[in-house]
């Protein structure tokens, strides 16, 4: 719930800002030179080629992040990206997997071979 008030707030706020921008007289002054909206003539052609054109890599590097948040470990405070633990909802990543068993870039091949052979057995039964 805090979430759709804190979106809505966020909503409100740039609407704020556009109708102060549009309607505004003295006091949107700052607003206008600093977004280049009356920095160049025609109209909003300074801001969109300024400002208003870094919109769309804002929306990227959100996306970005919120594609990252979705995918990586359930732990907290861990960065890493994750993997689904069978029969739960939860990822995690391979130093918080409960299948992880020890450091994997430091396995021997005979520790491969023994955990490829229990597999198998537990296939088979
Ligand atoms: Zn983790």
């Amino acid at each position: 719930m805090k979430r759709w008030i804190k979106l809505g707030l966020g909503i409100a706020l740039v609407g704020f800002l556009i109708l102060v921008a549009v309607f505004g007289t003295d006091s949107s002054h700052w607003f206008l030179r600093y977004t280049g909206a009356n920095a160049e003539s025609g109209t909003w052609y300074g801001f969109w080629s300024g400002f208003g054109g870094a919109i769309p890599d804002f929306l990227i590097l959100g996306s970005i992040i919120t594609v990252y948040r979705h995918h990586n470990c359930h732990v907290k405070g861990c960065l890493r990206l994750g993997k689904p633990v069978e029969g739960t909802p939860y990822l995690a990543c391979p130093a918080h997997h409960p299948a992880h068993e020890g450091d994997k870039r430091s396995v021997s091949e005979e520790i491969i071979v023994l955990a490829h052979k229990a597999h198998l057995e537990r296939e088979a039964s």
